[in-house]
């Protein structure tokens, strides 16, 4: 095992997002740093956001994109700070209707970018070091299955329990408990949903838009039916309440609204007015254009009405339940596709026993959480790297203001 003489300033245990920029910050400002993480690669997570392409924040900005069971409105809208640091490393943002991306469409030039700065900075890098303990004493032990590393301050961004293949691990929530701090319940969150419903078999491969809901939650957008579940934006936003619910094995079903541009009157209106048009039509083509057409054939099969009825033939009973299936189409879950499957980890470190200023843990001075591992996660659209910003650079300006 390695014992490395220097005593860092801060050890960051974590090269993602939040750990990278943590140490940027504060190499920047003259203090001595170091990086160490189980992977090769720094920022290995970082290739995969955004479907390769890396949504680094959005324009649109406050604590309602998030989630945690603590009151979040300590959350700032930092993201032409997060644009800003960015663009120092040279990285030009593309603007997608609000959410940013970089001009090259490739989520490797902003890892990139941000090892050539850990690199040009001089910071040691610890790769390919599982780190197993941190003790303290009047100063920390971080204890790799390789090295040993002593620092002043050490940093807990070593992220949440998602997509393990990149990379994720227990650590940060057994050395929170080990530092009497607590951990929430932890859920697999934007992640798609597991369901044997019936309509799966006509569905898959559908796209449709609807909004979909899961008890109070809701969330409209594209929806994609497949033969063993469903995801898309909208069930990827409301995902996490599925978790904690498969969790505690108390699961719903999931609704869907394909028609939520109108309310219920609104549509049994539309159809009133469509079906009198031409009584003499077929209901699946007096229905074309309310929904994709295999959303409407299986509406119109739920309704037990055939589909070449024609719609003189209907009468209100048969509209109210045309309307019923359309806007309140319900499908049972078992489950959803897990955290290995899942972007980001609902549920962490409490927030409870971390000063929301510095970041740094209320039981153990010295010792700091930013990014995935506590208790905050965003919706899909670059919420949650702008939370892994936010976090270490609140980490960022208080030890350097400290030290
Ligand atoms: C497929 C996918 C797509 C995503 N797309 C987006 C997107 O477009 N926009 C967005 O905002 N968010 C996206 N996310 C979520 C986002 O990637 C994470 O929330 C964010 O990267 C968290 O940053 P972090 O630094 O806190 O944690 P991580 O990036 O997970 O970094 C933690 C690091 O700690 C290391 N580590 C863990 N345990 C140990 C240990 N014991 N010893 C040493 N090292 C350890 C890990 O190897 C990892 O490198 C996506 C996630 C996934 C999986």
């Amino acid at each position: 095992m390695d014992s490395n003489e220097k005593i860092y300033d801060v050890c960051i245990v974590g090269a993602g997002f939040s750990g990278l920029v943590l140490a940027i910050k504060l190499a920047r400002a003259g203090l001595l740093v170091c990086l160490a993480d189980l992977n090769r690669v720094v920022g290995r997570r970082i290739l995969s956001t955004g479907n390769g392409r890396c949504n680094f924040t959005n324009r649109r900005m406050g604590d309602q994109f998030y989630y945690s069971q603590h009151d979040l409105s300590f959350i700032d809208d930092k993201h032409e700070e997060v644009i800003a640091f960015l663009r120092e490393l040279g990285i030009i943002e593309r603007d997608f209707d609000g959410y940013y991306y970089p001009i090259t469409n490739q989520a490797k030039t902003v890892r990139d970018a941000l090892e050539n700065e850990i690199n040009a900075l001089g910071i040691d890098v610890y790769l390919d070091n599982r780190v197993t303990d941190i003790a303290k004493d009047d100063i920390f032990t971080v204890t790799t299955h390789r090295s040993v590393i002593k620092a002043k301050k050490v940093c807990v961004a070593s992220g949440g329990l998602s997509a393990a293949t990149l990379g994720s691990s227990k650590f940060g929530y057994k050395m929170a408990t080990k530092f009497k701090m607590k951990v929430t319940k932890l859920a697999p969150a934007l992640v798609g949903v597991v369901s044997k419903d019936i309509c799966l078999k006509d569905l898959a491969g559908v796209r449709a838009v609807g909004k979909v809901s899961y008890r109070d939650a809701s969330c409209e957008g594209e929806i994609q039916f497949n033969k063993d579940g469903v995801s898309g934006y909208p069930v990827m936003c409301i995902s996490r309440y599925i978790g904690f619910d498969e969790l505690d094995k108390k699961l719903s079903d999931l609704t869907i609204d394909f028609v939520y541009f109108m309310t219920d009157d609104e549509l049994k209106e539309e159809l009133k007015n469509r079906f009198s048009r031409n009584g003499e039509a077929a209901i699946l083509a007096s229905l074309n254009g309310l929904s994709n057409e295999k959303i409407i054939q299986t509406v119109v099969s739920y309704a037990r009405i055939y589909g070449d009825t024609m719609v003189s033939k209907l009468d209100d009973e048969d509209i109210d339940n045309l309307v019923y299936f359309f806007k309140h189409f319900a499908i049972s879950l078992e489950g959803t596709k897990g955290f290995d499957n899942s972007q980001v980890t609902a549920g962490g470190v409490d927030l409870d026993g971390i000063d929301l200023e510095t970041m740094e843990a209320k039981t153990c001075s010295g010792m700091y959480f930013t990014g995935e591992v506590l208790d905050v996660d965003g919706i899909c659209g670059g919420y949650n790297l702008t939370w892994a910003y936010l976090s270490a650079s609140k980490a960022a300006d208080a030890i350097i203001k400290e030290v």
